[in-house]
């Protein structure tokens, strides 16, 4: 049986198909990576969850809408520290780098730019 993995970002309603020669997702079936063994797909998942934390990946067996396997990987590690502006974790361990949000409001990536 073929299996392919799934995709949702932390922001995303739904799940997408993955291409993972790619590395894309929300492809049309016809462009998923299908994987032959459901040991090896569960591995690729767990791959992406660790690199691409926040989001959930599924393995399910190509055609279905059923998952057999499912993780995620919380977006927040133990060494990440806390935006100094609003105190949300700012994706870094430098103490000094601004939260996505506070990066997007003021245009500055570092707390003693603003
Ligand atoms: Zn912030």
């Amino acid at each position: 049986m073929n299996y392919m993995v799934y995709m949702k970002g932390a922001e995303d309603k739904q799940f997408g198909a993955m291409n993972l020669k790619e590395g894309t997702y929300g492809v049309g079936l016809v462009y998923a990576t299908l994987i032959p063994d459901l040991e090896r797909a569960k591995g690729y998942a767990n791959t992406l969850a660790k690199d691409i934390r926040g989001a959930t990946f599924q393995v399910r067996p190509a055609g279905k809408t059923n998952a057999v396997y499912e993780i995620s990987v919380k977006p927040i590690s133990p060494t990440q520290t806390l935006c100094k502006y609003c105190g949300q974790p700012n994706g870094s361990n430098d103490e000094n780098v601004l939260c996505k949000e506070c990066r997007e409001c003021f245009g500055h990536s570092f707390y003693n730019e603003l």
